[in-house]
């Protein structure tokens, strides 16, 4: 048996990376999931991979940054699958620049997204595990960059740090209900969001990257979701308020240094990583605006 059998979770920003490898990661262990997130093509394709370990799930269009939204996804959730036990509070953006330069537009979908909407989300749910009386569990993803920072990197570290901090204060609120609220922490994940980070498998990046990591090895999805499941399954029963840094050492590791020079191969895979995230970005962007 699962550890997570006969439970319903709850997962935003779960059509790609992260979110998708905790809702795969969760239906195997006996979960049925509500697939939420604004990129409808991308909840699809996660939801056919929850149908393929034999568990129900229900796609969801929700904006985390619209309260209404958040309130009728919760809604949806619990009334498709019957309850709502598990949350996962993950949808997120990478909003970089620097402090002369970063737009109003991007520190406001970024603080809207990655602090207000987990804000959103965990009290909507929180709401109604405590109607339903019958305890439950929220993870929030949160990042190393919580704790480590760097130029560019600020105003996504602030939103995380908000995040890393807030789970305390709700794990002492919402523990005499049974529900425990934690946060995870992770590095360097092999994900859309952090294709410039992680650099092409076999490419200049992801080797300098991984030289430096003692794991020797940039993470998966599935890294951040064993952990996940841990949090929601009865060995985390015990574990609120906690931070929970998933990095493969990285935090100690000091930060990969970027190419300058021209002619270093980095400069190249960097140089498709930002094509390739403009894309993305537009794409995306168009989704949060509407
Ligand atoms: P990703 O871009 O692959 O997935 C993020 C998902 O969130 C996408 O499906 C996107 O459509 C969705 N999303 C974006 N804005 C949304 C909104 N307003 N409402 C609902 N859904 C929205 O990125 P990922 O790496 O899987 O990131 C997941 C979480 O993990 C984020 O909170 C991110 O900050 C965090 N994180 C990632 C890394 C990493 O290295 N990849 C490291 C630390 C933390």
């Amino acid at each position: 048996m699962g550890s997570c059998e006969g439970k319903v979770v709850w997962i935003t920003g779960a059509g790609s990376g992260i979110g998708r490898g905790c809702a795969v990661r969760l239906a195997h262990e006996g979960a049925d999931v509500c697939v939420s997130d604004v990129d409808l093509e991308g909840a699809r394709e996660t939801a056919e991979l929850v149908r393929a370990e034999g568990r129900k799930a229900e796609v969801v269009a929700c904006n985390v940054a619209s309260h209404e939204q958040v309130q009728a996804a919760a809604d949806q959730c619990a009334e498709a699958l019957g309850g709502l036990d598990l949350v996962v509070a993950n949808a997120g953006i990478g909003r970089g620049g620097s402090v002369l330069e970063m737009s109003a537009k991007d520190w406001q979908d970024q603080v809207d997204i990655n602090l207000t909407g987990v804000f959103f989300t965990v009290q909507a749910a929180a709401q109604r595990m405590v109607r339903a009386g019958s305890g439950g569990r929220i993870v929030c993803i949160s990042s190393l960059a919580a704790e480590n920072c760097g130029a560019m990197l600020w105003g996504y570290s602030a939103t995380k740090a908000g995040v890393r901090i807030m789970v305390r204060g709700w794990g002492q609120e919402l523990g005499p209900h049974g529900i425990t609220v934690n946060a995870v922490g992770p590095g360097i994940i092999d994900t859309p969001l952090a294709a410039g980070l992680a650099g092409e498998e076999g490419g200049a990046i992801r080797e300098s990257v991984e030289a430096r990591l003692p794991a020797r090895r940039v993470g998966t999805p599935a890294d951040v979701a064993g952990v996940v499941s841990f949090l929601c399954g009865p060995d985390g029963s015990y574990v609120t308020g906690d931070y929970l840094i998933v990095d493969g050492g990285l935090r100690d590791a000091g930060t990969p240094g970027m190419p300058s020079n021209p002619d270093d191969p980095r400069m190249a895979e960097l140089g498709r990583a930002m094509v390739a995230g403009e894309q993305r970005r537009v794409k995306l962007q168009k989704l949060i605006d509407n």
